[in-house]
Order: C-alpha cells, then structure tokens, then sequence
C-alpha cells in the first residue's frame, strides 16, 4: 500500500496523515493522485525506495536484537561485575547498530532514490556517517 500526500507530494507507506506537513494522504492509484503534477510522478521512484527502507528497518531491528542477545548470553555466565557490564554494554550496542541502520535507511531512501545518478557512492557513504553521527532533527 502507497500513498501519496497532497499536499507536499510525500510518499508514504500507509497512514492517514502526512508526517511532514500533516497533510492528507490518498492512494497513488486514486483519481485525486492522477490529476497530481508530473515531477509528483517522478517521485514514485521513491515508492521502491520505501518498500526497500521498510524491510531495512525490520532488518536493523533483528540485526540490532540479535546482537544484545548474543551479547547477553554471553555474558551471563561472566563473574559478578562483568555479567552486568556485558549485558548492558550488548543491549547498548544492540540498540546503536539498530538506530545507525534506521537512520541510514532513511537517509538512503531520499539521498539515493530522489538523486540517483547525482550523487557518488562515496558522497552517499559520508552522508550517511555524518546524519548517524548527528541524529537528525524529527519533530
Ligand atoms: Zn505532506
């Protein structure tokens, strides 16, 4: 399911209301999405995009979960002090690994889908480090 917002032409995948400018969404396949402007059809690009970022951000999760657990595991049977450094710094890692990927899926799916063939691979790379680096602002 894709949807478009009509006011700033933001493709999302599902939901009621645009999370950027809170606008309402409708089907890309609606008659309303038709009568949109052509550069809107451009962005469709994006709805590959958003289904690719999507099963990313489910991978981040369980790449993230796995690794806390493992470290968890592993750290229990530890002496006293270290089994608890162990586990909390694993569910920190955990956590970091899921939130670096989360922030990368979503910044590759504007950077790489919106200005594929405009930008190098190694610009995509260092634009992706600087925004996990500083997270961006959400409101
Ligand atoms: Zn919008």
């Amino acid at each position: 399911m894709v949807k478009i917002c009509t006011r700033c032409f933001v493709v999302w995948a599902g939901g009621f209301r645009c999370e950027d400018c809170g606008g309402p969404l409708v089907h890309t396949d609606d008659a309303a999405a038709h009568g949109m402007p052509e550069a809107v059809w451009r962005n469709q690009r994006l709805d590959y995009g958003a289904r690719r970022g999507m099963i990313f951000r489910f991978l981040a999760i369980f790449a993230g979960l796995t690794v806390a657990l493992l470290g968890v595991r592993w750290s229990v049977p530890q002496p006293s002090p270290w089994s608890f450094v162990g586990a909390a710094g694993s569910i920190a890692v955990g956590v970091a690994l899921w939130r670096l990927m989360y922030v990368a899926a979503d910044r590759g799916v504007k950077i790489w889908i919106l200005r594929s063939g405009q930008l190098q691979k190694g610009k995509l790379a260092r634009a992706l480090l600087s925004q996990a680096v500083t997270p961006s602002k959400r409101s």
